[in-house]
């Protein structure tokens, strides 16, 4: 749904992924700004939203998760939401929505009653019968990545994080590893990954799939380029999506 980062360009806004399955039914990871308006644009109902993994609690990853814990409040069969998010998630949400000075109201709208909200740090669990998710502690700002198994295949999501050797062994094996990339290496800044970074993660993790997500407009200006040498770093397959692009895996 958003590939980029807080600095809208016109290809890219805010993280957020929508992870579709016959198995798995819809899974948003990330839940940044302009996300709604996506699953509007590609006509996916955002009641049918059955969970929301959320890597960490910064605006470009999160802001649209209070509008979609609201719109279920409008909905005829009041469908509840299941939220998993890094330590801190349960209070952060529960003060968002029930503090008379934030977004208090929602609670008098039944908000508290729609939402089932789990807290990851390490370690696995089953999201239903047939989907298991994984997370582990990266190095950017309490965040956490997560790792699902459905089907067959093993996705892994980065989140927001610079070079990890710990989230690299974590990711091993994946299927697919969508893994951010923020800016060239000359133009890091702040705790993310840059291009040379990435190109040595994708030759260590060897997914069969690697996306390439949260280019600030730095990055994205060289998109042409990191392709190639991603492509020339390990086997698999190399995206670097747009905002609305699909993959099918
Ligand atoms: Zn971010």
């Amino acid at each position: 749904m958003g590939a980029g980062s807080i600095i809208p360009t016109p290809l890219r806004f805010s993280s957020g992924i929508l992870i579709e399955s016959s198995k798995a039914g819809k899974i948003l990871l990330d839940i940044g700004p302009g996300t709604i308006e996506k699953l509007r644009k590609l006509g996916v109902n955002p009641n049918e939203i059955e969970t929301v993994l959320v890597t960490h609690l910064h605006i470009d990853h999160v802001v649209d998760l209070l509008p979609l814990i609201k719109l279920r409040a409008y909905a005829s069969d009041k469908r509840r939401l299941k939220i998993y998010g890094p330590k801190g998630i349960k209070e952060w949400l529960s003060l968002l929505i029930t503090d008379q000075r934030l977004f208090g109201y929602l609670s008098r709208l039944g908000c508290p009653d729609l939402i089932d909200v789990h807290e990851k740090h390490s370690g696995s669990s089953l999201l239903n019968p047939d989907v298991k998710v994984s997370s582990t502690p990266v190095q950017h700002f309490g965040g956490i990545a997560y790792k699902l198994e459905l089907g067959g295949r093993t996705i892994t999501y980065s989140g927001d994080t610079p070079r990890d050797p710990k989230l690299i062994e974590f990711a091993r094996g994946s299927t697919v590893l969508i893994h951010e990339c923020s800016f060239p290496r000359e133009k890091l800044f702040g705790k993310h990954t840059s291009d040379e970074d990435l190109i040595r993660i994708a030759s260590e993790v060897e997914p069969e799939v690697l996306i390439v997500v949260h280019l600030y407009p730095e990055m994205e200006e060289r998109e042409e380029s990191l392709k190639r040498r991603l492509k020339d770093a390990f086997h698999g397959e190399v995206y670097i999506p747009r905002d609305l692009d699909i993959i099918e895996v």
